[in-house]
């Protein structure tokens, strides 16, 4: 991915964001949204520094940032269609942002990302006369309905993880440490255009294979292994996640069930992606395959979660999750097993879900037989 392929890719509408997030105010209970949530301030308006604060008022969006991001802010708002006020302040922030509240009865403050010791500092320092109003999860709401601007870099994502698996995946049977296979599949992922891996890469070999975020370690990667691989590219700020399972050489009559059943449990997880499908069901759908191979209790986690700016975000696809799935939702599909005594075997996909069902964005071959 170098410049010219991303600008290749389909425009986000991250002008239009704004407007939908005011149509939910009034239902929150509040007139005017704080959103000090950064990845949230990105979602509204392009910007992708490190610091900033955005008013979203009725009829005006104010951006305050400090020095570092003027010009900065200056580029990225226009050039994601988005309309501001950009005010660029070290140490007259507050005041900045008091002003723009001015007239305002209820404030919204996002409950998820704002600390205690903020909270007391608003309610003390910045709007002591304002009615501040906890709301829950407003623009993460709306993160979750990708535009095809959002599901083009996913993809992109996706496309230079499959890539990278595909370019050192072989060098597997070398005999490579967990950790230094886990750096070749790091650096293949940047080498081939994402600006960083999408989190720390789990490369879980043999009997760490059991635990299922177990980090790359000096074990060696020996024939007869399981290797849970489990990594994603980040492009443009989106996020991809996927993982494989490989055994390398011929695998045990254990190992071989261990791999046919969780294909088969994740094959109808993702065939049972669709909108109106109730997350908990696609969970059911993969928990029952497992549960009937009598491995129930050997799957340690959810189903699956949203993919976008983040990697774990909305909606959870999980027996305890009350969402229901929509088109555009970017959700994965990730059931395993693991075993102390055999290591552990997941697999998973990122997929988008469409209106008649759902598309895969990871594409890379599901065949786990390395030799
Ligand atoms: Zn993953
Ligand atoms: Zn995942």
């Amino acid at each position: 991915m170098n410049d010219a392929a991303l600008d290749a890719l389909a425009p986000m509408d991250t002008g239009a964001r704004a407007g939908r997030l005011r149509e939910q105010l009034a239902a929150a209970g509040c007139e005017a949204l704080l959103v000090t949530k950064l990845v949230n301030i990105r979602y509204l308006t392009g910007f992708t520094g490190s610091a900033a604060l955005l008013v979203v008022l009725p009829d005006e969006l104010v951006f305050v940032s400090d020095g570092r991001y003027g010009e900065q802010a200056a580029t990225q708002l226009p050039a994601a269609g988005v309309e501001a006020r950009i005010e660029i302040s070290g140490t007259g922030q507050q005041e900045l942002v008091t002003a723009a509240v001015a007239g305002v009865g209820r404030l919204g403050l996002e409950a998820d990302a704002v600390t205690w010791a903020a909270q007391r500092k608003y309610a003390a320092e910045w709007f002591p006369e304002v009615e501040l109003v906890a709301t829950e999860g407003l623009v993460d709401g709306l993160r979750q309905v990708k535009d095809e601007g959002e599901v083009a870099r996913i993809e992109a994502a996706a496309a230079v993880a499959d890539a990278a698996l595909a370019s050192v995946g072989r060098r597997l049977l070398d005999g490579p440490t967990e950790r230094d296979f886990g750096l070749e599949l790091d650096t293949e992922i940047r080498r081939l255009g994402a600006t960083a891996t999408s989190f720390e890469t789990i490369v879980a070999a043999g009997p760490n294979g059991a635990m299922p975020h177990h980090r790359p370690g000096d074990r060696r990667i020996v024939e007869g292994d399981l290797v849970v691989l489990d990594f994603g590219a980040l492009v443009d700020g989106y996020c991809s996640d996927m993982t494989r399972t490989l055994v390398l050489g011929e695998p045990t009559a254990t190992q071989a069930r261990m791999l046919e059943v969780v294909a088969t449990s994740q094959a109808a997880g993702v065939a049972a992606v669709a909108p109106g499908v109730a997350c908990r069901d696609v969970d059911a759908s993969c928990r029952d395959v497992l549960v009937d191979a009598g491995w129930g209790e050997a799957f340690l986690h959810g189903t699956g979660h949203g993919v976008g700016l983040e990697i774990h975000e909305a909606p959870r696809v999980a027996a305890s999750s009350d969402a229901t799935l929509a088109a555009g939702h970017v959700v994965t599909v990730e059931p395993g097993v693991y075993l102390p005594e055999h290591g552990g075997v997941r697999v998973e996909d990122t997929v988008v879900v469409t209106p008649e069902g759902c598309r895969a964005l990871t594409r890379a071959p599901k065949d786990p037989v390395l030799r």
